[in-house]
């Protein structure tokens, strides 16, 4: 199984990755991981991004599909592998695609993790106030400053693949909002739903979490049922046609 988690920056993707991984053995693949430790590693490519990871801004597309494609060849991707925080951009989306492609591999599904942006960022604030004062490290990025544009980041350049994904049949939306378990179960549920539908067990519901809308056809607003009506009698008696009063007058 090949996933993809979509969701702004403390959305919650990388604890319902290891979630996933524990359920499905599959690899997470986390972009951010990775740049981080070759920010820690001091190598060419750590000293490279460093500068932009701590401003908040997006690394370079070719930076970041060269690093995905190297580790999505390796053999213990080979069983499946969830993307966590990869693609971020509709040009890694489709660099994504020829990748998979190229290897013979498809995507299963994008799980997309829906959240308040206000209230993500009350989280997050709260999360690093909380950290500072029991003296704990933060990363170069946690700050509410640099979040902010991580936010900005996500909703100009990351956003898009929403319709990108839905476009392509993959998107399931849940509601990021929950508890850490809720969420697992809506995204299990999703995934199960997946499996349904390929086996033609069960009709899919894309916006898991919340009650679908009612399937009973609404009643129309009585103003609209009136002029519905005044249509439909002035079409019956429309005079007849120009046609069949000159045969008349024949
Ligand atoms: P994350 O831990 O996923 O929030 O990523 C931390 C930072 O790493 C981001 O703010 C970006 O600077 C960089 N980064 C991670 N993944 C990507 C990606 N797919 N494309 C561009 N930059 C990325």
């Amino acid at each position: 199984m090949r996933l993809i988690l979509l969701g702004p920056p403390g959305a919650g993707k990388g604890t319902q990755a290891q979630h996933l991984v524990a359920k499905y053995g599959l690899v997470q693949l986390s972009t951010g991981d990775m740049l981080r430790a070759a920010v820690k590693a001091a190598t060419p490519l750590g000293r490279q991004v460093e500068h932009i990871m701590a401003s908040g801004a997006l690394c370079p597309d070719d930076v970041v599909v060269a690093i995905v494609e190297d580790r999505i060849e390796r053999p213990d991707a080979r069983k499946g592998f969830i993307l966590d925080g990869f693609p971020r951009t509709v040009a890694q989306a489709e660099a994504l695609d020829r990748m998979l492609s190229k290897h013979g591999l498809e995507l299963e599904a994008v799980i997309e993790l829906r959240v308040n942006e206000a209230a993500l960022l009350r989280r997050i604030e709260s999360r690093i106030a909380e950290m500072t004062a029991q003296g704990r490290q933060l990363r170069a990025d946690d700050n509410p400053e640099v979040l902010h544009r991580r936010l900005a980041a996500y909703r100009e350049q990351t956003a898009p693949l929403i319709t990108y994904y839905r476009r392509h049949g993959l998107l399931r939306s849940v509601d990021g909002m929950q508890t850490v378990e809720e969420v697992a179960a809506q995204i299990r549920r999703a995934l199960d739903e997946k499996t349904d539908r390929a086996t033609g067990a069960k009709a899919p519901n894309r916006q898991i979490g919340k009650k679908s809308a009612p399937l009973r056809k609404r009643r129309q607003p009585k103003a609209e049922r009136k002029k519905r009506k005044t249509l439909r009698t002035s079409a019956a008696r429309k005079p007849k046609s120009s046609a069949k009063q000159a045969k008349r007058r024949r």
